[in-house]
């Protein structure tokens, strides 16, 4: 095979010894032209600095100053500070998780370089958790001459120092992987697609100069980023193409079921189906029904009830003897739908179970085996589902839901579970709504269906926007909806790209909250807790035991607190509008209740800001919020279209770049034209060994 042969292992390039190669290869790298496809989230120009006098709130700057003073500071949530200065004013550096080798590090004397956003304080001038460099002042490190990537690192321990570093050797060798496939670039240029080749366009996008619009790079409207967006696309169209041929040639169970058996479980069920689920339902009885594997997805509003259509389609699965998996994101959720399902299954003589991580293994131990034995009908479990220990025998139809959570990795392992040669019919759920040219063009084979009605008597969401300086106010609606007896989710979203400043912002406002309010008991989740504290937590916010639930990383997708009636988000200016409504979608959920969203936007909004936030409040409708949000942005933010409903893409985005998807097929029908050979070599470069996982598409 030609491509592999291009492939040398990362662990050749200087400074990648045995630990660094390992916390690679857990973002995907094991050779060097994964590396070199690792490609920029954003950049940064430190090709500059800024006097400390220049500086403005909001904005992110590179600075740099002698350090006058430097403390750790009690009492209170313990924190970091530094006081430095360049001559022209003085800037506090604020760290609040940080170790005691790196306060030590602030020695007074020594300079500082850093990088991040600035804010006031009053009159004083601050940066929380810059990114810096210490140094003393006859060792004065020179300015970056290129603009700076900063790359998607995940959880690793990689630093953006050492991961530019080594990206910087894997260049050296870009001639030597005989990336520059001749070939493929004279399509792209051929078809008049781009002129570039994949070599300039690589070292351009890991190196841009300055003279680069930063503007336009870090919106990904790049030509270089243009050439490899139209590539990859092009790349997962082939794979797509190839996976519809795989599953063309496979077989699953075939489930029939009569229009009365489906009825009696519809009776037992304490609400009726609308018409919507209704329709949903006979898509995915009549699919099922095939010896075609069904691969479905079901796109539904916050709360229009998906579940149930998944209790459903799962009923008749049982109704044939195989068993089913329903896959949840999270422990909260698989624990809430096993509550529901467990009422609505009362009266069938259907086997329920849950698996998740946190059960004890003796019980865990049972679970697998009666999975084994096919005893188990139904399956709802996290991600404990995927181990190995878990064989079902008669898999027959595996959904999952808020199927933008999960990898294509982990769908694959979960078809593979069936010791039986059939493979299971597929079933996902999202509330992420996917304009239809995009799904249809992207997900190839993939069948949708819409549950486009919400359950009677729902009254939309109120939604009011609030400055921060109003907070006085919101917090007394606060308390009137405590007082009747409801609840209230209180977000604490992003500040930064900082986790660390979200866990302190929602420790304040916790505190707030208590010193504004009477008698209320307010619970606390965030990611510096414990999973038992936070499960905690959770449970006791669901239960009503506590009123409010201060939280940070956007609370568990899914999440289903009929009695919630308020929600509130701080610095919503930030967010993207179909995160919004996402969020927004966790009260409202009671009929007759009258639910309210209160947005708070920080400091002063720009226009573009004002109307977004603007649109919350005009609708409740997320298909039509995710059309706005892309007019307004010129990118829309879809989530979850990282996963083409298949294939991870490592640059480009369905949403932002569905401009692109034209030149990306005209890419494709000239390849097409040409060997195999060649569609190998883009399968190498741009899936390497997810190549194999294409049939979980
Ligand atoms: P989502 O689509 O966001 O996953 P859920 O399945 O969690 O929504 O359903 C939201 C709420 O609506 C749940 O409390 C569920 O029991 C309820 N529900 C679902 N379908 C109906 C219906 N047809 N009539 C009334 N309530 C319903
Ligand atoms: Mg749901």
């Amino acid at each position: 095979m030609k491509g592999k042969s291009l492939q040398k292992n990362i662990s050749e390039i200087k400074g990648v010894g045995p630990k660094i190669k390992e916390e690679l290869k857990r973002i995907g790298i094991n050779y060097i032209q994964d590396a070199l496809f690792l490609l920029p989230k954003k950049y940064e120009n430190r090709t500059k600095l800024t006097s400390i006098k220049d500086l403005t709130p909001g904005e992110a700057f590179q600075f740099e100053g002698e350090i006058l003073e430097s403390k750790t500071i009690f009492p209170g949530r313990r924190s970091f500070m530094a006081r430095i200065s360049d001559g022209t004013g003085f800037l506090q550096i604020r760290l609040f998780y940080f170790s005691f080798s790196q306060a030590k590090a602030f020695k007074v004397g020594l300079h500082v370089r850093g990088y991040g956003v600035v804010r006031t304080n009053g009159s004083l001038l601050q940066v929380f958790h810059p990114s810096y460099k210490i140094f003393a002042s006859s060792k004065r490190p020179a300015l970056d001459n290129t603009l700076t990537p900063i790359y998607s690192l995940g959880s690793t321990k990689l630093s953006q120092f050492r991961t530019r570093n080594i990206i910087k050797e894997c260049l050296k060798e870009i001639d030597e992987l005989n990336l520059n496939e001749k070939e493929i670039d004279s399509i792209f240029s051929h078809q008049k697609i781009s002129s570039l080749s994949v070599k300039d366009a690589l070292l351009k996008i890991h190196s841009p100069s300055i003279e680069d619009d930063i503007t336009k790079i870090n919106s990904y409207k790049h030509e270089a980023q243009e050439r490899l967006i139209v590539e990859e696309l092009a790349t997962n169209l082939i794979g797509i193409k190839i996976a519809s041929e795989k599953i063309n040639k496979l077989k699953a169970k075939q489930m029939p079921i009569s229009i009365e058996e489906v009825k009696s479980f519809k009776e037992n069920l304490p609400f009726k189906l609308t018409n919507a689920q209704e329709r949903t339902i006979k898509e995915i009885s009549d699919d099922i029904s095939l010896t075609k594997p069904m691969r479905r997805l079901v796109q539904g509003d916050v709360g229009s009830g998906k579940t149930v259509v998944a209790a459903v389609s799962m009923y008749i699965s049982a109704k044939n003897k195989t068993q089913s998996v329903l896959l949840c994101p999270t422990e909260v959720l698989a624990e809430q739908h096993f509550k529901n399902f467990s009422a609505w299954f009362k009266n069938s003589n259907i086997k329920i179970e849950l698996l998740t991580g946190k059960m004890p293994i003796s019980k865990r131990r049972d679970i697998y085996q009666d999975l084994e034995d096919g005893v188990i009908d139904i399956l709802i479990g996290t991600h404990a589902v995927f181990q190995d220990k878990v064989k079902i025998k008669n898999l027959g139809l595996v959904v999952v839901d808020e199927q933008q959570r999960f990898g294509v990795k982990q769908r694959f392992d979960l078809v593979k579970k069936s010791s039986d040669k059939i493979i299971p019919h597929q079933l996902f759920m999202t509330a992420t709504p996917i304009p239809r040219t995009l799904a249809m063009t992207i997900f190839a084979d993939l069948e949708t269906s819409k549950i486009d009605e919400l359950p009677p008597g729902r009254k939309p969401v109120e939604t009011l926007i609030y400055s921060d300086k109003k907070k006085d106010e919101i917090v007394k609606r606060l308390e009137t909806v405590c007082k009747s007896g409801n609840q209230v989710f209180w977000l604490c979203t992003m500040i930064e790209e900082s986790e660390n400043l979200d866990v302190q912002a929602a420790d304040e406002a916790k505190e707030w909250i208590k010193e504004n309010t009477n008698d209320l008991n307010i619970g606390l989740v965030h990611s510096k807790l414990s999973k038992d504290q936070r499960d905690k937590a959770i449970e006791n916010f669901r239960s009503g035991k506590t009123d409010v639930l201060v939280c940070t990383t956007v609370i568990e997708v899914g999440m289903d607190v009929p009695n919630a009636s308020l929600m509130v988000i701080e610095n919503a200016e930030r967010l993207g509008l179909s995160q919004l409504h996402q969020l927004r979608g966790r009260v409202g959920r009671k009929a007759d209740l009258d639910a309210y969203c209160v947005l708070i936007y920080h400091g002063e909004i720009g226009e573009i800001a004002k109307a977004r936030l603007e649109a919350m409040k005009s609708t409740n409708d997320g298909f039509e919020i995710s059309e706005i949000d892309m007019k307004l942005r010129g990118t829309g933010e879809i989530l979850g279209t990282k996963q083409s409903g298949g294939i991870e893409l490592k640059i480009s985005d369905l949403s932002r770049d569905a401009h692109l998807i034209k030149k990306a097929e005209k890419l494709v029908e000239a390849l097409n034209q040409k060997d195999e050979e060649i569609s190998k070599i883009l399968l190498d470069r741009w899936l390497g060994d997810k190549q194999n996982l294409i049939i979980a598409q």
